[in-house]
């Protein structure tokens, strides 16, 4: 498994990076430096990356027909981690901080906009979903994601329970997909679709399509577990930033507006923390939290 995420994923974060520095600096020529945009499109990669994991998840639940013990979308947000952290890939190591981060800023725009925290709703607080992820990452891997940990001030005794939760989780995940294996030889056929986008989304319409986005997340899946034909990965406008696995449909879905929304997300991120000392999105959201 690890490998074929790994190779596909970094990839795609390679050559995103490269194309698209062409297709933001035209569009935003005063906003970002050459490296900020590098940075941004990271950011905008490796959020959808996780997403991406994320609603595959649900689409093992629906279409193997999986038990979840307690709330889903905490189980697939742990399988998302478990698949990046397991690559043991730098890139994708960077993916899933990007995307830790990316619910702390969430929530600063929450907040800063005066909006509430919304405890009905399916998921996590966005922060306690960070948090969580944060917990797979020094679970697996403590010396690795020390420095990010302490960032956040992370306990210590949170860390310790954290690698329990981490191997618990990983198994868990592993024994249940273990009995739909791909037999030898066997392949997933997934449609990939990319549809058309409007002026304004046209560029992550075309930075996701250059990076063959849908085309790697079904690579990595094509031979590891046995699903029916049919099953759809689309990328489109939505109206909304989000995605969504469809289970009537088959149809797995990435909105174009969701990685406008972490571009912007992380563009002014990285405008408003320009000339600060040491400055990154870690020490940015510990401000937040105290
Ligand atoms: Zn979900």
């Amino acid at each position: 498994m690890r490998g074929l995420l790994a190779r596909g994923l970094l990839a795609a974060t390679l050559m995103v990076g490269a194309l698209n520095h062409a297709v933001r600096a035209e569009d935003q020529p005063a906003e970002l430096t050459e490296d900020e945009v590098k940075e941004a499109v990271q950011f905008v990669y490796g959020n959808a990356l996780f997403v991406l994991l994320h609603e595959t998840g649900h689409m093992f639940i629906s279409e193997l027909q999986l038990p979840v013990l307690g709330r889903e979308e905490d189980a697939v947000d742990a399988l998302s981690s478990v698949l990046l952290l397991e690559s043991h890939d730098d890139t994708l190591d960077t993916a899933i901080t990007d995307s830790a981060d990316g619910w702390f800023l969430s929530d600063q725009e929450r907040e800063k906009a005066g909006g509430e925290l919304a405890f009905w709703d399916t998921h996590a607080l966005d922060k306690q979903r960070a948090y969580q992820m944060v917990c797979m990452m020094v679970g697996q891997d403590p010396e690795g994601f020390k420095q990010f940990a302490d960032s956040l001030d992370f306990p210590e005794s949170r860390r310790e329970e954290c690698k329990y939760e981490y191997d618990k989780t990983k198994e868990s995940w592993s024994n249940l997909l273990a009995p739909h294996a791909q037999p030898e030889g066997g392949k997933n056929n997934f449609s990939i679709i990319y549809e058309e986008a409007g002026p304004e989304l046209k560029p992550y319409a075309d930075m996701l399509k250059e990076a063959n986005l849908l085309e790697t997340i079904a690579g990595t899946f094509a031979n590891l577990y046995q699903l029916k034909d049919g099953i759809q990965f689309v990328a489109t406008s939505c109206g909304q930033p989000n995605a969504f696995w469809m289970p009537a449909e088959r149809k797995l879905v990435y909105c174009y507006e969701l990685a406008s929304y972490h571009d912007q997300l992380i563009s002014k991120w990285l405008v408003e923390n320009r000339n600060k000392d040491d400055g990154n999105a870690d020490d940015q959201t510990e401000e937040g939290q105290q």
